[in-house]
């Protein structure tokens, strides 16, 4: 199984449009950042977890030739709203079956109400096949279980998901001791951590770190990274021997 980061940033990007700061005027590959999304796969299936204002971009740049799926943690803009460029996968492919929440797919029915019409739909618009994702209840995709894993971003529900021993969890800030059960022997965990100052919603990257020793991966990658944690260089060096951050379009294999 392979696992390509298509995005690492939070949800501006770095750089942040108008912004003079030192981070997002670095010409280093490693501070520019698209909002976060994964693009995982493994022989004949391939899917992408989240579709964020990026994903055109992300697509180009990974090569990606076809989703066989899209995991959705929650509905955020920087996670959903590059739905409208999956049209390139429906016209080779047909309908992408999508997962999510029942409270995200409702919102996605509010936000991109053309995908969904099902009178006079425009022929070209997105189209996708929706399947609810259920807190404690794995599902299938290709040949393998998806466990979801139930975090809180602020007073939001998020899904994680584990696939085998890896996990991807993004936009958490809590956890339930029964989740953290479900996230035991990875090898590899990706988890948030925005920056260093503490925020509402999302884990800092003391918060991160100590979320990474209690559920003791092999490797951890850290994610969804604002341009205030600082040069990718200098954050890394102050990181234990089995962290890493992210950095866009890295690709690790389990
Ligand atoms: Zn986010």
């Amino acid at each position: 199984m392979k696992v390509y980061f298509l995005g690492t940033g939070t949800s501006q990007g770095i750089p942040v449009i108008g912004s003079n700061h030192p981070v997002c005027k670095s010409t280093d590959f490693k501070d520019k950042r698209l909002r976060v999304a994964v693009w995982i796969h493994w022989d004949n299936f391939s899917f992408v977890i989240d579709c964020g204002p990026d994903f055109r971009q992300q697509m180009l740049a990974s090569n990606c030739q076809c989703v066989d799926a899209i995991l959705f943690t929650h509905e955020h803009s920087d996670h959903t709203a590059g739905i409208d460029d999956i049209r390139p996968f429906n016209f080779k492919q047909g309908d992408i079956p999508v997962y999510a929440h029942e409270r995200v797919i409702s919102n996605l029915i509010k936000r991109f109400e053309y995908v969904f019409e099902t009178v006079n739909k425009y022929p070209g618009a997105p189209s996708i096949q929706t399947n609810e994702v259920i807190a404690g209840q794995s599902f299938i995709i290709g040949d393998k279980t998806v466990t979801p894993v139930n975090v809180m971003h602020g007073n939001l529900q998020v899904f994680g998901y584990r696939i085998d021993d890896f996990a991807y969890l993004t936009d958490v800030k809590t956890i339930d001791e029964g989740e953290i059960s479900k996230l035991k022997n990875l090898k590899v965990l990706v988890i948030n951590a925005l920056r260093e100052e503490a925020h509402n919603t999302h884990f800092n990257l003391k918060e991160a770190l100590d979320f990474i020793t209690l559920v003791q991966p092999e490797k951890a990658y850290l994610t969804h990274i604002s341009h205030v944690m600082g040069f990718h260089e200098e954050v890394q060096k102050k990181l234990p021997p089995n962290v890493f951050l992210a950095y866009d379009n890295l690709e690790i294999e389990l």
